[in-house]
Formats: structure tokens, sequence, C-alpha cells
């Protein structure tokens, strides 16, 4: 093969195309990892001009699985990129990525969840993901709650799970999920991703969400009783407050009086700030 036909087969990049990294690699997919590949450069790029701007501080992945949104958060400046993942297979491909982009590509084989990513790198940090399924959520969470360590998250999740991030009051889909999102984040869903984008294509289709901390929250709480409090209501979010707050322990009806919220109301006609108002009833 002449060098001019080798330089053909090669990604805009430099790279070899994603689908001959797989097929070299045989790296076949693992759904108990949630593993589905995105290997259209368009998408990944996309996402990674969706992140915003990547030129300082760490840009944190998690599950680059074979590199494809990785290729394009270097591709678009990424000054550092710290990707996090478990599955050893994908080492010998990020490897060869971090060759091209010398200095720019650090990759942590660890499980994200017992990883700190409020520590990875350097300020500003911020999340860049397609996300793993099955840990998703739970990953999501544990960023949430620290507003004040990233810059923002952009992560690709299933839509339904992005529909539950950015409900208001009064719809099916508020809840727990949108109290913890809203409360210090200000969400975005931004584009949705069809299955067949993905090799393999899951069940469901996806959606791409930007979340950035708000300078100050929607409302005064103490985090850890606004948790308990949302919790307890959304537990038996069919029933009244005065009754699903039972499971606090106490009688309700007293803290309910105090914060202004008539117990009759069910969880998911209260407000972020109402929920607020409930924790510092419960607080004081
Ligand atoms: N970023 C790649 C892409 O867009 O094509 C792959 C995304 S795939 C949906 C999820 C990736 O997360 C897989 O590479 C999988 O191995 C990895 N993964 C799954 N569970 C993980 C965990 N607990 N910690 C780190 N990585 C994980």
């Amino acid at each position: 093969m002449s060098s001019g036909t080798q330089r053909a087969a090669l990604a805009a990049d430099g790279l070899p195309p994603l689908r001959s990294v797989v097929e070299r690699d045989g790296l076949l997919a693992r759904k108990s990892l949630g593993q589905h590949f995105l290997f259209d450069l368009n998408l990944t790029g996309r996402i990674a001009a969706a992140a915003g701007e990547l030129s300082a501080g760490t840009t944190i992945e998690v599950g680059p699985g074979p590199g494809g949104l990785t290729r394009a958060l270097l591709s678009h400046g990424a000054r550092a990129v710290v990707a996090v993942e478990r599955d050893r297979r994908f080492l010998s491909a990020l490897d060869e990525i971090a060759g091209r982009y010398p200095g720019r590509l650090a990759v942590l084989e660890a499980d994200a969840l017992d990883v700190d990513a409020h520590a990875i790198g350097e300020a500003p940090r911020r999340i860049v993901a397609n996300l793993p399924y099955n840990v998703g959520t739970r990953l999501l969470l544990e960023w949430l709650a620290r507003p004040e360590a990233f810059e923002s998250v952009t992560v690709m999740l299933q839509k339904e799970v992005v529909e539950r991030i950015v409900a208001a009051p009064g719809s099916e889909a508020y809840g727990r999920l949108a109290v913890a999102a809203q409360w210090r984040w200000n969400p975005r869903r931004l584009f949705e991703v069809p299955a067949s984008a993905f090799v393999p294509p899951p069940r469901v289709a996806s959606a791409v969400v930007r979340m950035a901390p708000r300078a100050a929250p929607l409302a005064p709480a103490e985090p850890a009783t606004l948790e308990r409090v949302v919790a307890a209501a959304f537990g038996q979010r069919r029933k009244m407050l005065r009754s699903a707050l039972r499971s606090l322990g106490e009688d309700p009806v007293p803290r309910l009086l105090a914060a202004g919220i008539d117990g009759d109301r069910r969880a998911e006609t209260l407000s972020i700030e109402e929920f607020c108002a409930l924790a510092r009833a419960y607080a004081g």
C-alpha cells in the first residue's frame, strides 16, 4: 500500500477510523458495562462543542471506550482530558490517541464510582461523557452534590432520564432527580440521539443534557435535609404530603404549617423553592 493510500484510510484526526480500531482490537461491546459506541464523528463533535470552552483546566470523561468522544474533545481543543475507563481492553486504543495528542490525554483505569472526580486534574473541571446507563444516574447524583467543583456537566443519558432531570412541577417526570438537578444547577436538554446512532443500538433513545451550576441555589436549604424531605415526599407520590411525610418519623403537620404548605397537596405540585421551605422547617 502506498503512503498516499494509507493516509486516505485515516480519519481527519490522523488516527484510524473507530470502526477499524474496534475490529483490530476485537472490542466486542459488553452489555454488562453499558457499552454502546458512537462512531459518528458529527455526533461526537456536536457533544464536544456543546460542552463549551475546553482550553483551560481539565475535561473529565467517564467511559471513553474506544475513544470516539475522547478524540472529538481533543480535536476541539481540550487542554487536558482525563478519561476514566473500567474496561482495560480499551487501553491500547486510548494509548494510541494519547500518542497523537502528547501530554493532553491521561487514562485512569478505574471504576468511576470509586473516583473523586472533583479531585482530578486542575480546575476548572468539567465532565463530558456518553455515560454507561447502568451507573449513569448514580454518577450524576454524586456530581450534582458538588456544584462548587465543576464548571459544567455535559452528558448523554437515556432520554427518559434527561426528561426527569429537566422536568417541571406538575409533570409526571418531576421527582427527586429534578429537584437534585435544578436546585443548584441549571440543566438544559440539548438534543436527542436515536438508538440507531450507537453500535450496538441500545433499547431506548438518548439525549444530551448540559448542566451548569447556578450562581446561588434557587432557595436556601441544608442539602441532606432537603434530600430526606424530597425522598419521603416522592416515596409515596400519590399520597398527600401530610401522610407521605409521616415516613420521616414524626407528625408532619406542624412542619408543613411552618413552611406555609397545605398538607393536602401532593409532592409533584411543590416547586423546588417550596421543598426548600419544607427542608428549613424540618431543620428548624
Ligand atoms: N465514550 C464511548 C462512546 O461514546 O463511544 C463509550 C460509551 S459507552 C455508552 C460507556 C463506557 O463506559 C464503556 O466504555 C464502558 O466500558 C464504560 N464504563 C462502564 N461502567 C463504568 C464504570 N463504572 N467506570 C468507568 N467506566 C465505565
